[in-house]
């Protein structure tokens, strides 16, 4: 084992990859984090997401930003890239599922994960900073009136999130980990914390797990992509695995690192591709199951524009700041963009209800037709990001889908 370089080799820096981070580190092994984005600070971040190179993560097409889209058949998968993966696009809130979600699914049963799971959920607030968004906008003021239309205003409540809000704008020292972690700034409510907080408001891993993993001895190797994992010595791991890495923004550049275990957590579009990968290669022994039962969060984002001229501004406030729970199993979030930042007008096509394509193609030739200037309108309207407000609807119920190399079925 001494010869080897690491006890543990991560893969992705984002929530997995970063609290096993941090939690191998405290327990005194030595501990490398691969990760395949850039490393970020809020200068590095985009004014807006029509900066394509600072916000979009397309290596092919030379952009090196944060933000991934991958387009499978039947599903659209958003991710994060970088130190601190996902939180540096995610909008900060921090629910904790239904008692439903924890008794449905392929771990129903197994367990009661529900209060297994409580003290964890405890421990992750308190890293995360979590705080109950203390500021509504126009945007949580007309959902909460909705609420009260149909009768459900108890079922509305202000998100619990991970921002810092301190006096706006202002720097204080760590406020979470008694000195131990670095500054923040109290949030400025721009509405922009899904294109990087560029106001250091927004408690991102590299903040908190990554921050205080590193103080222990934690290295992390940004701009790194690993691409293979093979099995030293005895076939079942036992003398360890050697990691290959090549750099991921365009360098001719190779490597590889040993260690006695490797986590792999590069989130559902890197993990599964690279383990689907190794199994036809270097780790034919891997599970049939992989790449089975992957779930997404059932989430459709519908985006309203206003064409008034005396429209309200829904860009301000924190990118999440209310939530509607709709029934036991489903709920509504408005969730908005800073100013300026109107890139996904460009992938906006108008709501048809069918569940046939061939409908709903129909429908919208229909409205193209009968509503040529309205549609116009709403697709180029100047401040498209503050006339629009964009609908999440979330449902938790149980529903699967299969990721194989090449195609989704
Ligand atoms: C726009 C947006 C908003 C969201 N909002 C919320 C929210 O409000 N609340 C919430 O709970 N969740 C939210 N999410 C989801 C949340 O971000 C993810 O569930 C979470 O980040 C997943 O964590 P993870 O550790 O599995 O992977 P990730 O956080 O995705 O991290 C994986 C990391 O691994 C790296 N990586 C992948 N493959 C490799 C490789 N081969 N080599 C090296 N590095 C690799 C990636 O670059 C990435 O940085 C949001 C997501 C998006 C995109
Ligand atoms: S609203 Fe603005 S300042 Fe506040 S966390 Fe989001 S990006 Fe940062």
């Amino acid at each position: 084992m001494s010869q080897l370089d690491f006890d543990y080799v991560i893969i992705g820096s984002g929530f997995g990859g970063s609290v096993s981070a941090l939690r191998l580190s405290e327990k005194g092994y030595k501990v490398l984090v691969i990760e395949k984005g850039k490393w970020f600070t809020g200068k590095d971040f985009p004014k807006t997401n029509w900066n394509l190179k600072k916000w979009l993560w397309q290596p092919n097409m030379k952009l090196f930003g944060f933000f991934k889209m991958t387009f499978l058949n039947h599903v659209t998968i958003l991710s994060g890239v970088g130190v601190g993966g996902g939180s540096l696009t995610y909008a900060n809130t921090l629910p904790v599922p239904k008692t439903n979600f924890f008794t449905s699914g392929s771990w129903a049963g197994l367990y009661n994960w529900e209060e297994t799971l409580k003290p964890h959920y405890e421990t992750a607030y308190k890293m995360l900073g979590a705080a109950i968004n203390p500021s509504f906008f126009e945007a949580d003021e007309t959902l909460r009136k909705l609420a009260k239309e149909i009768g459900k205003e108890n079922a509305f409540e202000a998100t619990n999130v991970s921002v810092y809000f301190g006096e706006e704008g202002r720097t204080v020292d760590d406020p979470y980990f008694g000195g131990k972690g670095p500054d923040r700034t109290g949030c400025v409510f721009c509405g922009a914390c899904m294109t990087g907080c560029r106001y250091n408001a927004k408690n991102t891993l590299d903040k908190n797990y990554l921050f205080l993993a590193q103080q222990l001895g934690a290295e992390i190797l940004a701009e790194k992509e690993v691409v293979d994992v093979t099995v030293l010595g005895a076939e079942d791991g036992a003398d360890g695995y050697k990691i290959n890495f090549i750099s991921s923004i365009g360098k001719k550049e190779k490597g590889s690192v040993t260690a006695k275990g490797v986590i792999f957590s590069g989130g559902v579009v890197g993990t599964v591709p690279l383990l689907l990968k190794l199994k036809k290669k270097s780790l034919p022994n891997l599970s049939e199951m992989v790449g089975c039962a992957i779930r997404t969060n059932n989430e459709s984002l519908m985006l309203v524009t206003s064409t008034n001229k005396n429209f309200k501004d829904f860009s301000k406030g924190i990118a999440i700041g209310s939530i509607l729970q709709t029934s036991e199993n489903s709920h509504l979030e408005p969730v908005r963009y800073g100013e300026g930042s109107a890139f996904f007008r460009t992938l906006t096509i108008p709501v048809i209800f069918s569940k046939y394509a061939l409908l709903r193609l129909l429908g919208i030739l229909f409205l193209m037709v009968k509503f040529p200037v309205k549609l116009l309108k709403t697709i180029f309207a100047k401040n498209y990001a503050k006339r629009t407000s964009v609908l999440l609807f979330m449902q938790s119920v149980d529903s699967t889908i299969r990721l194989k190399l090449g195609k989704i079925t």
